[in-house]
């Protein structure tokens, strides 16, 4: 069976499952948005494009991000990145300070909003023009400059964003942040209104799914043991606090975001980016995680 009745098929069974979850509240903006959309992608590593629904209706990524500030910090710190955060689970919620307490203001992994801040940090140190620069490497990345922040989607999130202020000060209280909180913050949630479709998405991750590929994309060069890395830290830190429910239900590296979206790839195989804003308990999209569920179990192939 092909990928294109695979998606066909995937989209039919999963309807049943079209009216569990809510989309996120706690950000103003994303409340706007009609939450019975739902779109996928999927791309090849030889060049073939599949999709089905709302694939090429733009999303604000969220949390996806935060794979995109990874890669550009770890090619800028190389292994230095790892004394500012760690690697490992966090087991907890996407935007716990619990943990960073524990740790003492080291954050468990990039991938959760304290080190997606401290990551943040390192990049206003290192670039000349952050958000120019952040931007262009995600436009490189999907070959197209049709991709933009969300203003008004930046500015509700700051003016909510009480928690995420409340770690950005933690970070500070240790030691963990270099640049000015507020400069910080404004920064983080530029990266996570950064709109994109399904599409783009699948676009942007294909260079992830081979890491024995070159990977440069503007001023960002990774090595291949960077890009294994950074798949590494996907499949065990990249679904909040169920990155093991994805990792037993699906089986693949990827990233969600509150803002309904999932990327994920299959290595040396496609990319994938689903899209549908009503969330689960944890945050991930349910019907995102239902989709990859039965792509993996469909095409049995997965990383196991
Ligand atoms: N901007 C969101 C926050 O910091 C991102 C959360 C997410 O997508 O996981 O709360």
């Amino acid at each position: 069976m092909g990928y294109q009745q695979i998606l066909e098929e995937i989209y039919q069974e999963t309807q049943q499952f079209s009216h569990i979850g809510e989309p996120a509240s706690y950000i103003p903006e994303l409340t706007k948005v009609d939450p019975n959309q739902y779109g996928i992608c999927l791309k090849t590593m030889e060049g073939e494009t599949f999709h089905i629904g709302d694939s090429n209706t733009p999303f604000a990524i969220q949390s996806i991000a935060k794979v995109f500030s990874l890669a550009m910090a770890f090619h800028l710190r190389g292994e230095k990145l790892w004394k500012r955060v760690g690697v490992e689970p966090s087991g907890s919620a996407f935007n716990s300070v619990i943990q960073l307490e524990l740790e003492r203001g080291i954050p468990r992994n990039p991938l959760i909003n304290a080190g997606a801040l401290v990551v943040a940090d390192i990049l206003l140190t290192e670039l000349e023009y952050p958000e120019e620069q952040f931007l262009k490497f995600v436009q490189a990345l999907c070959h197209t400059k049709d991709i933009t922040y969300n203003e008004s989607m930046a500015v509700s999130e700051r003016e909510n964003g009480f928690l995420n202020a409340a770690i950005a000060n933690m970070l500070k209280y240790y030691g963990n942040i270099e640049n000015d909180i507020e400069r910080v913050l404004r920064f983080y949630f530029r990266q996570c209104s950064l709109t994109m479709n399904c599409e783009q998405l699948a676009t942007a991750f294909l260079p992830f799914s081979d890491h024995t590929q070159p990977f440069q994309f503007e001023e960002t060069k990774l090595t291949s043991s960077q890009v294994k890395r950074i798949n590494a830290i996907m499949q065990t830190c990249g679904f909040y606090d169920e990155a093991g429910e994805f990792s037993f239900t699906v089986g693949l590296p990827g990233k969600s975001g509150v803002g309904g979206g999932i990327a994920a790839i299959c290595p040396r195989r496609y990319s994938v980016a689903v899209w549908s804003p009503r969330l689960n308990k944890k945050g991930n999209s349910v019907m995102g995680m239902k989709a990859l569920e039965m792509l993996t179990t469909k095409t049995e192939v997965s990383i196991f």
